[in-house]
């Protein structure tokens, strides 16, 4: 008998039918003799839905209420979770974020998970109820019901399982595991059965959205397995259909390229014929830091006549703000004139195996060649490689590099 969490995505419980679907997959794990916990996102569309409402009644509306409203998509969905479960002939029960309590700091729309006291649930599903919490959300200290980031459904049931002590969060999604690279782009793209927590976390913060980063962080603090796998198929978490995020296993080889993803909506800007001196980029990052712009890649160019080309990369919504930023700071930095685009994307390759392998790079600058796409910037890490290029290439670069490192489904 094992303690299970049950995470179901949007798209698992995107109507009644799909929801009734849902309870089925609990129900089977509960005749197995297994503990159970599930944790829902809002039925598809409807998060999406409430942001638009917030929107449209004020474009600057307060944080605060923000959370209260766009939290109730998984209020709706836990209800109707533990009715389709009392359906089945189950004991069952929802559990609301400030019922459990999960607690949060009070950053709105992106809380993080301060501790989750889990007391009362727990015992409850020892004595043989399941318990169905409400993903998503969860309340600060000043009593606020907060909410923590897109996807945030995913860090709130690792949270759960970490809680729980469970022996496994199985994440129910609309793919039957992680792709080595987003299946809707490359219909060629294959299931990896097993992926390390740290490949895992590289694939998500860098756009593999089927996990939420955090989820992933969280999982790998406290080595709690996770497992992605489809809500449309016929078997349950218990038959390991799909693939397992857990700790790297040493006594396998690991592959040079595991996965592909990319991250779309990037600007790049170029600071032209900066003043070469200590403290330059001094002077560029840190006004950049202080009004919230998150760097990303950053390359610098020898120049000439004492000056030099700093160019690099934030996310496209930041774009104004870090023109604006520069533009005051112009007389401290010393720069002839900004030039800044926003129609780029970065590609970056994961791989384990990368620190034991040679030519990961040359494969895939020549690959890129080969399609005369322009690489931008480069970027590399113990076990990624990113580089930038246009925006309109996204689809070609994935597929040629997903052939070239020998990933195409067999
Ligand atoms: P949910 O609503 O269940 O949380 P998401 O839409 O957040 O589901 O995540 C699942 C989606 O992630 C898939 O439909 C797929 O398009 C996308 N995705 C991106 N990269 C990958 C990848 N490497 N493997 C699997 N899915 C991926
Ligand atoms: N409903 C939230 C979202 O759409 C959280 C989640 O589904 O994980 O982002
Ligand atoms: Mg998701």
């Amino acid at each position: 008998m094992s303690l299970l969490v049950l995470k179901f995505g949007g798209t698992s419980v995107g109507d009644v039918e799909r929801i009734k679907n849902a309870a089925a997959k609990v129900e089977a794990e509960v005749r197995r003799g297994h503990k159970v916990a599930v944790v829902v996102s809002a039925m598809a569309g409807v998060t999406d839905q409430l942001i638009g409402y917030c929107r449209s009644v004020s474009p600057h509306h307060s944080p605060r209420e923000h959370d209260a409203v766009v939290s109730t998509g998984e209020q709706i969905t836990a209800g109707l979770m533990a009715m389709a479960l009392q359906q089945r002939g189950l004991n069952a029960r929802s559990w609301q974020g400030w019922q459990v309590p999960l607690m949060t700091d009070s950053t709105h729309s992106k809380a993080r998970i301060m501790d989750v006291k889990a007391e009362s649930l727990l015992k409850r599903i020892q004595d043989g109820e399941v318990g169905v919490m409400a993903g998503f959300q969860g309340i600060a200290g000043d009593g606020s019901v907060t909410t923590l980031g897109r996807g945030g459904s995913d860090t709130s049931a690792v949270a759960l399982a970490v809680a729980l002590k469970a022996d496994r969060c199985d994440i129910y999604t609309d793919v039957d595991g992680v792709y080595t690279t987003d299946p809707r782009i490359d219909s060629k793209a294959s299931k990896i059965p097993h992926i390390s927590y740290e490949e895992m976390l590289e694939m998500a913060s860098r756009g593999a959205k089927v996990l939420q980063t955090r989820s992933v962080e969280m999982a790998m603090r406290y080595h709690m397995p996770v497992q992605v796998l489809s809500t449309f198929a016929n078997a349950v978490g218990s038959d390991l259909p799909g693939t397992l995020v857990t700790d790297g296993d040493d006594t396998m080889e690991e592959n040079m390229v595991t996965g592909i993803a990319y991250t779309r909506d990037q600007a790049k800007v170029t600071l032209v014929k900066v003043a070469d001196r200590p403290g330059v980029a001094a002077a560029v990052f840190g006004p950049l830091a202080r009004a919230g712009v998150n760097i990303d890649m950053i390359v610098q160019t020898a120049g000439d006549n004492n000056t030099t080309d700093i160019t690099f990369t934030i996310s496209k919504n930041d774009l104004d703000r870090a023109k604006q930023v520069l533009e005051t700071e112009r007389a401290n930095i010393h720069y002839d004139h900004i030039s800044a685009s926003s129609g780029v994307v970065k590609i970056s390759l994961i791989g384990g195996g990368m620190r034991s392998h040679a030519g990961v790079a040359a494969t895939m600058f020549e690959t890129l060649a080969d399609k005369k796409i322009n690489i931008h910037a480069i970027e590399t890490s113990e076990i990624v490689l990113g580089v930038l290029i246009a925006e309109e290439y996204t689809e070609l670069a994935l597929r040629a590099l997903h052939t070239a490192y020998g990933l195409d489904a067999k």
